[in-house]
């Protein structure tokens, strides 16, 4: 049985997507700063190597090594670009960019030696689209989507697929959070005459996505952008 390793496992998409995993048949740990409680937890920053290393090495005594990795661990961040900290910004690129980076690299030796592996990155249809005022956030996950393309063109001679899913508008504590704090325009229910399915996004709808491009039959798709947002983004 395969091991699965998702970050940001303890709330919204990525429990959304432990839980998929686990019941697709997967051996599933998670990652994040909090328990997730369907999965063998590790509680760690993404962005500290030492502490993703050591959550990674007892993963894999309990679970054995890991071949798939979904990085959904995030932080958003709404700021106007002129009052936005260099402090500030950093943070958000530490966490969504370089939190992937360490993942893939602590990972990776196990998926080398198995000579195979899935990666998923969660980026964000920000990055197709743009979005004001949040111009650290979308620049770490545009680059994302770049590190999804050059790793897939590095890692496909060792049988080792990366992939983006950008999600649009899922209902998550993330989106939730920014509702109340009115940054997103009106209530999260307003946005679904502005959505072409007519209806908010949820996290199972990207645990989907995400157990698809982690399948065997999904083995000749890598380097790819899956949108999943309704229609929002085209
Ligand atoms: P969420 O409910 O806030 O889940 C994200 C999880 O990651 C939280 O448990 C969070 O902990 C954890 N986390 C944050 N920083 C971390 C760190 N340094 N190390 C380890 N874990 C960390 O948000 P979500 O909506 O599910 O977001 C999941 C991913 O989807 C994110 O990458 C987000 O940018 C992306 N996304 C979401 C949407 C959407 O509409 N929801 C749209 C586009 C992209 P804390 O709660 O303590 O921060």
């Amino acid at each position: 049985m395969k091991t699965a390793l998702v970050t940001g496992g303890g709330s919204g998409i990525g429990l959304a997507v432990a839980e998929r995993l686990k019941a697709d048949g997967y051996h599933v740990a998670t990652l994040d700063l909090h328990p997730s409680g369907t999965a063998f937890s590790q509680t760690a920053d993404v962005t500290d190597r030492a502490q993703v290393d050591a959550a990674l090495a007892a993963v894999r005594d309990r679970l054995g090594p890991v071949t798939i990795l979904v990085n959904a661990a995030g932080m958003d961040g709404f700021k106007r670009f002129q009052d936005l900290t260099f402090a500030a910004w950093q943070r958000v690129i530490d966490v969504n960019l370089n939190g992937v980076f360490h993942c893939v690299q602590a990972v990776l030796p196990d998926m080398l030696e198995a000579g195979w592996g899935r990666i998923v990155n969660i980026s964000s249809s920000s990055a197709q689209s743009g979005q004001q005022f949040m111009a650290h956030y979308v620049a770490s996950k545009s680059a994302v989507n770049g590190l999804t393309k050059a790793l897939a063109l590095e890692l496909g001679p060792a049988g080792i697929t990366v992939n983006a899913v950008p999600p649009g508008f899922i209902d998550t504590p993330m989106l939730r959070k920014a509702e109340s704090r009115e940054l997103i325009g009106g209530t999260v229910e307003d946005h679904i005459e502005r959505t072409p399915v007519r209806r908010v996004g949820r996290p199972e709808d990207i645990a989907a996505a995400c157990a698809f491009l982690i399948s065997e039959e999904a083995g000749y798709i890598t380097g790819q952008i899956l949108g999943v947002n309704g229609g929002r983004n085209t």
